[in-house]
């Protein structure tokens, strides 16, 4: 039997969200039913509610950053109990057995994997996001939320914080590091605390110094604006990593060039426009252009534990359902500090 529960969903691309309901499936024999209590807002519930990266499916439910609790399980499973904190990020399931499965890389499965909403599952039934008051997940693609994080901002993590610690641990950000965060929003903020508690010297590049006292108190130790030109001169040659969470295209050559020799710029920001580069931004300095995908299940708990352990939750708003459109507006202007999260019991 399903169940109907209420979420909010963009009915099309053109349309703002609005109150529904939607069927959960049966609880099947790996199945967790969590009571969703918290669902974060990230930039790309709005690249894919508005199409900004191509065809996509509606109605859509948007939400991969899911916190709630335990409601009932299946027969089969055993990592979790009714009554335990837990979360889901953007992944509700992969082929399991592709060499990157294997290797606990599932968000980089070869036959796809299936997204948390805006995809269709292995019956081909439309997946559905955290907007919502309840969702059903394999026990495989739920973690736990350790009991030293609140579940409201916990629920970032789930897509921010993995996408954030991923690449800095990949890519060694740690003492000795000078690491830059590139746009200090949703994923920029969690990038500051996680690269300051990995014990790297974090400097914020951001649009203006609106936000700097906020980004010194999070944890990093310089501030700049790229709107001033003189902050490309003066930090020229600096960084060993610069992680960009820019959700817009950026002109790449002069970011690279703040990159000391074997820099490496990755790139976790996801514009709707390709970029240009001049390749000798790489050539000189063998300097390394990289991206990153949010993390696999097992890499997420472990991102989980450590923001446990060093008292890392996001710094959230936390708004009503009813306010999600607007919400939308304000993160599309810069105007976040520094996630939403939706109260579940408002839907
Ligand atoms: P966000 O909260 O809106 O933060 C993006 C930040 O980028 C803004 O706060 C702003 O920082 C900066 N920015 C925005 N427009 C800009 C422009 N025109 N020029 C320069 N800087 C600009 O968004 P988010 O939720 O952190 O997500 C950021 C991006 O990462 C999105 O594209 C999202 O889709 C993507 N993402 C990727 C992954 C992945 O797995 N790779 C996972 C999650 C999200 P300042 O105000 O400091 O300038
Ligand atoms: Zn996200
Ligand atoms: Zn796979």
């Amino acid at each position: 039997m399903t169940t109907t529960v209420a979420a909010y969903a963009a009915p099309s691309a053109k349309a703002p969200l609005e109150r529904t309901t939607i069927e959960r499936r049966e609880v099947r024999e790996f199945d967790v039913l969590i009571d969703i209590k918290f669902a974060g807002i990230c930039h790309s519930d709005i690249h894919q509610a508005r199409e900004g990266w191509g065809e996509a499916m509606f109605p859509m439910v948007p939400g991969h950053e899911i916190a709630g609790v335990v409601e009932a399980v299946g027969p089969g499973v055993t990592k979790f109990a009714v009554g335990d904190h837990v979360g889901v990020g953007c992944l509700v399931d992969s082929c399991r057995e592709c060499e990157n499965c294997e290797a606990g890389l599932e968000q980089y499965c070869l036959k796809g994997g299936v997204g948390t909403y805006n995809a269709l599952d292995k019956n081909g039934e439309p997946t559905y996001g955290g907007y919502s008051q309840k969702i059903v997940v394999d026990e495989a693609f739920t973690v736990r939320i350790p009991d030293g994080l609140a579940l409201d901002v916990a629920a970032p993590l789930l897509c921010a914080g993995i996408t954030t610690y991923s690449p800095l641990k990949h890519w060694n950000a740690g003492p000795g590091k000078k690491v830059a965060i590139l746009g200090f929003g949703g994923l920029g903020h969690m990038g500051v605390k996680i690269a300051n508690a990995l014990g790297a010297e974090v400097t914020v590049l951001s649009q203006s110094l609106r936000k700097k006292d906020d980004g010194l108190k999070l944890g990093a130790q310089h501030y700049y604006a790229t709107s001033d030109e003189a902050t490309f001169k003066e930090l020229r040659g600096t960084f060993d990593l610069i992680l960009s969470t820019v959700s817009a295209p950026l002109n790449l050559d002069s970011y690279l060039s703040l990159l000391k020799t074997d820099g490496a710029f990755v790139n976790v920001g996801a514009p709707e426009e390709p970029v240009a580069l001049n390749l000798f931004s790489v050539i000189m300095g063998r300097k390394t252009l990289a991206g990153s995908g949010i993390g696999g299940i097992q890499e997420t708990q472990e991102m989980l534990d450590f923001c446990a352990e060093h008292g890392l939750g996001s710094e959230i708003e936390l708004i009503s359902a009813s306010e999600i459109n607007e919400a939308y507006e304000r993160v599309l202007a810069s105007d976040v500090r520094y996630r939403f999260v939706i109260d579940a019991a408002t839907i």
